[in-house]
Formats: C-alpha cells, structure tokens, sequence
C-alpha cells in the first residue's frame, strides 16, 4: 500500500468506524458464532500475492464482525466495562502511526516525558496524594498493560524490598517462605502472580456480612499465625472494587494492621472502581486517606471505565527506586548517556518487559478531550443508571439485591416473592438458606436463570458466586448507555425472573 492506498483507505476506514457506533444500537450485543466457526471460512496458508485492501476490509465486515462481541453496545452490563471513546481511538490511531517501542527516554523522548506528565494528570485527577506524584521525584506512575501485570510488578518490587531488608538479618529468607496474600474476593490477578513467581499465595476469608471486604482482625490472625511457622507474608494485594460484588477491603483497619508490620507491602487493586475516585463524593467510601497514607502501589484501569481504550492501566508507587532496582537489568546495548546520567525515566525499568507501547496519547486525548468535569460527568452518570436500576429491583417481587450496589454494580438473583427483598433482608436470609436445602435450590433456580439471559441477544449480563450464593452482576459503565438502555434491560431481567420463577412453582 503506497500513502494515497493507505490515504483512501484510511478515510473509508474512518467511515466504517463511525458507521459502526451509529448502527451498533440495533445490533445483536453478544456474537452467536459457534467455536470453531472461523477456520473454514478463510483459507489455510497466507495468500501468495499481496491483496487489494478494498477486499480485506470487506472480509473482515463478512467473518470477523459476526464474531465480535460488541463491548461498546449500550446494553452491555457484564463483566466491567470497556468503556472506549473516540479520543481513545485517534490516540491509538496516531501512536502506531509513528510506532517506537518506547523502553528508554531516548527512544522518543516525547513518549516517556508524556507518560510522566500525564500519570501524574491521571493521579490528581483521582485524587493521589503527591507522594505518588512523577513530579516529586521519590514515587511515581506508569502505564502498564492491565491490572494482572500491575499487580505482577507490584510483587516484584515487593518481593525485592522483603528480600533486601531481611538479607542482613535474615540469611535465611528462602524464596519459598514467601507468601503473598489476597482474599477470597481478589481477583484472579494474586494467583497468577504467585504462580508466575513461583511464590506461596494465602487467600483470607471475608464474610457475606463484612458485604465481602477483608477486616483488620483477619488480616492480623493471619499474620500472626503465618509467621509463628516461619512464613514470610510480604504484599498484600488488597482491593478497592472486588470483581464479583464491589466490595472495598476496609483499608482504614488494614492500615492500622500494617503499622505493625511496616515490611509488607500493600497494593492496592482498583482496576474498576479506582477510576470513581475522580468524583470526590466516593473518595470516603473507596478510602482514599488510607489509600494515601498506606499504599506502596496503587492501580487503576483507564481501560475499564475511564473511557480510555483498552489496554491502559495505570500503575503508581510510593517509591519508585524500590520497583527500579527490582526490574533494572541493562546490558551494554541498553545504555544512554541520559540514562546514564539519572536526569530521565527509562520506563523499561518500570514494567515487565523492554518495549512498551505509546499508551500515554491515548490517555492524554482523552483527558483533554473530556477535561476533568466531563470525565466526572460519565461517571457520575454510571452511579446515577445503577441507583435507577436498584429503584426498580426494590420494588421487584422476582428479583432480590444480594449486597448493596457499590458506585455502578448490582449483584442480585431471582428469589420468589417469600424470599424477603432488601439488603438486610437478603444478607441476613442467605445465611439462614446455608443451614439448609434453601440455598440449593436458589442456586438451581437461578443457574436456570442466567442461561435464560445469556441467551438474550438484547443485553449482555455475567454471573457470579458469592461466598457459596449463585448471582448475577448488572455493570454499567459503557460510554452510550442511558436510562432507556438500563430500563428495557430491567424489563428482560424481571420477565426472565417471573419465568424462571413460575417454572419453579409449577
Ligand atoms: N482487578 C479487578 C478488581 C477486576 O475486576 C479485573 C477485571 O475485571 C482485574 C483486576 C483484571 O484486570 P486486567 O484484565 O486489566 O488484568
């Protein structure tokens, strides 16, 4: 493809996109390919000659389309959001126009001094204190690819700090001593960073009346009964937005806990409602002071709901030597005179591998295009869908709130009208239920009730389990959905319920 090729397509391209988000509200939101479904329709080799775009962009609308599933659908409600904007693509669109790998300051200098000044855009913005601030020099942020790299990172420097403070008392501080901890309620991300660590993983139990946050005492029982054996916890990866029902892990009591034990490292994981934190009215119910007084890293994902295209998760430590010294190798062929000289950020030292992507334009239209008060304005508009979703769930005889709503999420299930509704209701009921059959059955009738939803092609909604209870999740968050959206996707969940309901009495 010559530039005026690439010119012409380009604007047809361009033309396509934005056909796509005029017509995407009348499409299906979910694909309904079957697995497989792709492998006989394109051909088994690359083709030999080179192809006119014209005829890839028409292949692409003919078998990729029908395979996608359209996260920007106004009625998508599951998992969390994606929640992309235009700014977003033209960010990425003039990133890879002019693609570097971006591991060093001297790579594109402009690059890695956009990073830093917008981190610490997107940090005020949320509130950060100063501490975490590029600007300040001792801590500052970076953008990763996702949370579970973010999360990855944090342990690594984690993990150098623990073994660099005990290596001279300690000489026995043998890796496999190392234990990271996270709840019951994290997300897969702790895991997987002690599987690709090799490390030891402890998962605290959180209760369904703490609504599924960790406590003080757990965490402190846990500690002393680990170390009492030798072993050695060293992060803990708490979380402000669990992914299953909100929860915020009660960082106010956790801190106090980790006063006493100032050698673990506490991350914190908001990669969904972190980014609420822009509205200063949620700062006291996500614990922003503690986040600020206590965290030695703290992630968010722009590419959840800030509006930001995937992928764009914001990392910030407390003290950015500690992740550099964990993550510094550099060979000769690596070295700078800049570097060198400690005037510049190499942000390869602050991620898992050498290049990265241009990521910070992105960031940086969208934070300019929105400004601070538009990127409120979206969501404060996701809170206010989810309190009119939550009015019609209470006044629902199908329908019961399994915990209350946290910021844009509604964890609910089906229950039959002798199920008491409400929120004390339903926690103090679901206790009762685990005595007995109740659960059970509630569990079966409502596993009958998400395949019913899943099967709509109007919404798109995700289920989960809650300390043993079976439910569905409501997130809202997509940047085009309105009130309308949120009210015929109430419609389809209540009608699916009564079915459901019915089939069961019968
Ligand atoms: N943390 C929480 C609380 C999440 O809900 C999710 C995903 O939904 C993640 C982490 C993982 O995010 P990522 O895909 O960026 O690793």
């Amino acid at each position: 493809m010559d530039v005026e090729q690439f010119r012409k397509a380009g604007y047809a391209a361009i033309d396509r996109i934005c056909d796509y988000y005029t017509t995407l509200q009348s499409q299906p939101v979910s694909s309904s390919v079957q697995p497989g479904y792709l492998a006989p329709l394109l051909p088994t080799q690359p083709p030999t000659q080179g192809e006119d775009f014209s005829i890839i962009a028409a292949d692409y609308d003919k078998y990729i389309m029908p395979g996608l599933t359209h996260w920007q659908h106004p009625s998508f409600f599951a998992y969390f959001p994606t929640a992309a904007s235009f700014e977003g693509i033209l960010g990425d669109l003039y990133a890879t126009a002019a693609p570097h790998p971006g591991f060093n300051w001297s790579c594109s200098p402009a690059s890695t001094e956009l990073e830093a000044i917008v981190m610490d855009w997107a940090a005020k913005l949320l509130g950060l204190a100063p501490a975490f601030h590029n600007a300040c020099g001792t801590g500052g942020g970076a953008l990763q690819t996702t949370a579970s790299d973010s999360a990855l990172v944090a342990a690594v420097a984690a993990r150098e700090r623990f073994v660099s403070t005990h290596s001279e008392s300690d000489a026995q501080t043998p890796l496999n001593s190392l234990v990271i901890y996270v709840t019951t309620q994290t997300h897969s991300l702790g895991l997987k960073a002690a599987r690709v660590l090799g490390l030891q993983v402890r998962a605290l139990e959180v209760t369904t009346e703490d609504r599924y946050a960790l406590r003080g005492e757990t965490l402190r029982a846990a500690l002393e009964e680990d170390l009492a054996v030798g072993r050695k916890p060293f992060i803990l990866m708490a979380t402000v937005g669990t992914t299953s029902s909100g929860a915020v892990d009660n960082l106010p009591e956790i801190q106090a806990v980790l006063a006493d034990y100032p050698e673990i490292w506490l991350h914190i994981d908001a990669a969904w409602a972190g980014i609420a934190l822009c509205c200063p009215e949620t700062r006291d119910e996500l614990y922003l002071d503690a986040i600020n007084a206590a965290a030695d890293s703290f992630c968010t994902n722009f590419h959840k709901w800030g509006l930001v295209n995937f992928d764009a998760s914001t990392l910030w430590v407390r003290d950015r030597l500690t992740l550099t010294r964990a993550l510094d190798i550099t060979p000769p062929f690596l070295r700078t005179a800049h570097g060198d000289s400690g005037a510049v950020i190499d942000y390869r030292n602050w991620h898992l591998a050498l290049g990265r992507r241009f990521r910070s334009l992105k960031l940086w239209f969208v934070l300019r295009g929105f400004g601070v008060q538009g990127f409120q304005a979206h969501v404060r508009a996701g809170i206010k869908l989810n309190n009119t979703f939550n009015a019609l769930l209470a006044n629902s005889e199908v329908l019961q709130l399994i915990t209350p709503p946290s910021l844009a999420l509604t964890v609910f299930r089906a229950a039959p009208k002798s199920t008491p509704n409400g929120r004390a209701g339903a926690e103090a009921e679901i206790e009762k239920e685990k005595d007995g059959n109740e659960l059970t059955h509630l569990n079966a009738l409502n596993a009958s009730f998400f395949a019913r939803l899943a099967r709509r092609p109007d919404l798109a909604i995700t289920q989960t389990v809650l300390n043993g209870v079976f439910c569905v999740r409501f997130a809202i968050g997509a940047a085009r959905t309105t009130e309308a959206h949120v009210r015929a996707a109430f419609e389809v969940i209540e009608e699916e319920a009564r079915a459901v309901v019915k089939e069961d009495l019968e």
